[in-house]
């Protein structure tokens, strides 16, 4: 058996060995577990060479240097070196449609995003629920194996919760999609529906938020509705505002490809021109701290002044901004505003497939997308978008997201021999699954076995 660490460490135990294997498969258990790593990088503060933690349970118990800690482990305890890696909070995947995994590569990008509308609004009729069902689990399994721990998701066919949830590791918050354009329930059906379901699911294993899909699908009374619930039960939202030219143009000037469609869908088009996405959503009471506004890539210097004052988070999509070829993602304005950014995957039908490849939902590919985007932000300034910022988004600031006692221990490990300097840069560049996952004080990645 190999052991590594400084020398006047104690004995230590491989992660292949046999108390990494019984901590697998029974989950935490009663003993402390302390973990060494070439590099503890908690993100939100300096990294530590030659670094620990100390797992109580489910939780963080203490971070630092392996020396410090390993001397006041309570007796007992398991230990496990990790050795050449960069041990780090999990990743927090801000938006995700799991349930369309399986439309990878299916979906041609189009000039108009409205004629892309209308095509995966025809590819999800031909689907039934075991569809749905057995796509988000592909895109779930793909997540954890790839470093994600939490995912704030879209559930377009809500009936399959709590079920999926049981069958994932996966800390997932399900936000139950709402559009009422198409479906024609009244708002107040739709809203009482959804306050039924998320008390229904209140004791699953997962957390449950509700999301009015765009301002274009939806109608102002549902808006207001839901905004109203929200605030009386405390909800998180999240709904995808100007994603596309199509749906600025549309409430801005009253026209365009979008504007026509829907008209000619019946939808009320009397909230539309002289206002854009973002003010129309403030126009219904939608903004505040509690959202999550994905995309908001069509905005005026008012938006992103309304977008900071009112404390909303904005998720960036890399891969799924670069299939659409939008407009440059305003990240610097935003940025100097003080507005919140965190990052998502979107779904792997907004992917881009190359020849030959499979398409995986993985976060290393939207930092890398991100750092091409942006090319002179720090590979630091990018782990905070999938860790602490969404953290905070989530109202989960302090339990994951980051390595400190008292948070979830939630963590990856990825490869690195390198020096603790290009240890972030190393984490951005990583490709394939992680060396190891840990979700809730539970390995989850490499698969027990
Ligand atoms: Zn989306």
């Amino acid at each position: 058996m190999r052991r590594s660490g400084p020398q006047s460490t104690p004995t230590i135990l491989l992660p292949d060995s046999g108390t990494a294997r019984a901590e697998a498969r029974h989950g935490p258990t009663a003993q402390p577990l302390l973990i060494r790593a070439r590099i503890v990088a908690p993100v939100a503060r300096p990294s530590i060479e030659d670094g620990a933690l100390l797992i109580c349970g489910s939780k963080i118990c203490a971070v630092g240097r392996w020396r410090q800690i390993a001397s006041s482990v309570p007796a007992g305890a398991h230990k496990i070196d990790l050795g050449e890696v960069v041990l780090l909070p999990g990743l927090i995947n801000a938006h995700a449609h799991l349930d369309y995994t399986d439309m990878a590569g299916q979906l041609v990008p189009t000039r108009s995003f409205t004629d892309w509308i209308k095509l995966i609004t025809e590819a999800k009729s031909g689907w039934g629920p075991d569809d749905f069902a057995s796509s988000w689990r592909n895109g779930a399994e793909m997540l954890v194996r790839s470093g994600t721990t939490t995912v704030a998701d879209i559930e377009t066919a809500p009936d399959m919760l709590p079920d999926v949830w049981r069958d994932t590791p996966l800390r997932v918050i399900s936000f139950i999609e709402l559009t009422g354009v198409r479906s024609r329930i009244a708002p107040e059906t739709a809203v009482k529906e959804t306050q039924n379901r998320i008390a229904a699911l209140s004791s699953g294993p997962g957390r449950v938020g509700v999301a009015p899909h765009a301002p274009y699908s939806t109608i102002p009374a549902l808006l207001r509705m839901v905004a109203g619930a929200a605030r009386a039960r405390g909800w998180l939202l999240t709904t995808h505002v100007a994603e596309s030219m199509e749906e600025y143009e549309m409430f801005r000037h009253a026209r365009g490809p979008m504007f026509e469609w829907l008209k000619r869908n019946n939808r009320d088009m009397s909230d539309c021109g002289d206002i854009t996405p973002v003010a129309h959503l403030d126009r219904n009471g939608l903004l505040g701290p509690n959202l999550l506004a994905v995309h908001a890539n069509y905005l005026d210097p008012d938006d992103i002044a309304l977008l900071a004052r009112k404390g909303v988070s904005v998720v960036h999509c890399p891969r799924s901004h670069r299939y659409f070829n939008h407009a440059p993602f305003q990240y610097e304005n935003l940025l100097r505003a003080g507005v919140r950014v965190c990052l998502g995957t979107d779904s792997l039908a907004t992917v881009i497939v190359k020849r030959g490849r499979k398409a995986t939902l993985n976060f290393f590919e939207e930092m890398r997308e991100f750092a091409s985007e942006f090319p002179d932000r720090p590979p630091r300034e990018i782990l905070r978008l999938c860790t602490e910022t969404p953290a905070a988004a989530l109202r989960l600031s302090g339990q994951i997201g980051c390595l400190a006692p008292g948070a979830t221990a939630d963590l990856i490990a990825i490869p690195h021999e390198g020096s603790i300097a290009r240890a972030d840069e190393a984490v951005i560049a990583h490709e394939g699954s992680v060396a190891v996952s840990m979700i809730d004080g539970r390995f989850v990645w490499p698969l027990p076995t």
